[in-house]
């Protein structure tokens, strides 16, 4: 990280020239908006079947309502197929191919090395502490030239959230944009970082319905940013990037949030219950806490307890060549009655 900090100014001086400078699509939908009788603008099929129409290019029902929830602004929020599509397109915006670098923590989610990978864009890499908190003497060392950080926290594969005042160290300290990642904010019991937006006009936060709302199915991911940075995201997406069935569902979903909170609730209940039993295995080296819906767990024999869940049917993620998860299974907390196979499965193997 530099370390004669330029301030963050202007999102315009971070943004990509050619997408500064392009013209985006401006598809049927965005030309008119308002309320009509007829439209025969779009080249539709007018002989009504339920998905007939082209959907609201900027979701904004779905917003709107996000918006109060989560206490910003509908122009805050940007919605992709997936986190996954947001993780993309900020790289794409912000990274010039063969140039520009990324900077990960490591162990963490793939995907931000992956669609780096794709866009030509270098990874830099700094390794979190054995306690999978973030170094921060490691990136004041780094000469590190990066356009985008990505944190991710609650951390994926590691289950930890990463500390609250380092994080806010970053975003003090470095002149691009942070990217967090709270894919499983609402099993933790921290803060998000989203009020935080106000302050930091370089704060990028993720959040997704692929885990707590439970749809990962329908690919709807969240970001929150300030106005400026949400308007390149939109320049650049695929004008109709969210369908209208994912749409109908996740508005549904919200607004019955009692759903998901109670979701949350028994599954920080069962993870507690099973924290407590793998830890009293004699195959269990280490449990590790967790502020998400799964643990990661050292093992004497990790490889080959995976292999015995595989044979009983159960899949659990093995991360055993995961730099610093060395021996560990993610194991992701199911239903209570599947929790109890799980153990079962593992007595008996402890048993042999
Ligand atoms: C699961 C997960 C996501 C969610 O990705 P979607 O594309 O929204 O399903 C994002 N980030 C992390 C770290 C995850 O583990």
């Amino acid at each position: 990280m530099k370390s004669n900090t330029r301030q963050f100014n202007d999102i315009k001086t971070l943004v990509r020239k050619n997408i500064l400078n392009m013209k985006p699509y401006a598809s049927a939908r965005d030309e008119f908006k308002g309320e009509a009788e007829i439209f025969l603008d779009a080249n539709e099929n007018p002989f009504s079947s339920p998905y007939n129409r082209y959907p609201d290019p900027l979701q904004w029902k779905v917003k709107e309502k996000l918006a109060i929830i989560k206490d910003v602004k509908p122009e805050q929020i940007f919605l992709g197929n997936g986190s996954d599509e947001a993780i993309d397109l900020v790289i794409r915006a912000f990274c010039e191919p063969n140039d520009d670098a990324i900077l990960i923590t490591e162990p963490t989610y793939g995907m931000y090395a992956v669609c780096a990978a794709v866009n030509a864009v270098k990874v830099e890499k700094i390794l979190l502490t054995p306690e999978f908190d973030i170094d921060l003497d490691a990136f004041s060392a780094s000469d590190s030239k990066a356009k985008v950080i990505f944190l991710c926290s609650p951390n994926n594969p590691t289950g930890n959230l990463l500390s609250y005042n380092k994080i806010i160290e970053v975003l003090n300290r470095f002149d691009g944009l942070v990217v967090i990642d709270e894919a499983y904010i609402d099993f933790s019991n921290s803060r998000s970082f989203v009020p935080e937006l106000t302050k930091y006009p370089n704060l990028i936060v993720l959040q997704t319905f692929s885990k707590a709302w439970g749809l990962a199915g329908l690919r709807l991911g969240m970001c929150f940013a300030s106005p400026e940075i949400i308007q390149v995201l939109n320049k650049i997406k695929y004008p109709y990037n969210i369908n209208s069935v994912t749409q109908k569902l996740a508005l549904e979903a919200l607004n019955n949030e009692q759903q998901k909170n109670a979701w949350v609730k028994d599954l920080v209940e069962q993870r507690t219950r099973m924290a407590m039993a793998l830890r009293k295995l004699s195959i269990t080296e280490q449990v590790y806490p967790s502020a998400a819906n799964f643990l990661l767990v050292r093992l004497k024999e990790a490889f080959q307890t995976y292999q015995y869940l595989m044979k009983k049917g159960i899949i659990v993620r093995d991360r055993s060549n995961v730099v610093l998860c060395n021996g560990c299974l993610r194991i992701t907390i199911g239903t209570p009655q599947e929790n109890t196979q799980l153990l079962d499965a593992l007595h008996n193997l402890a048993a042999k």
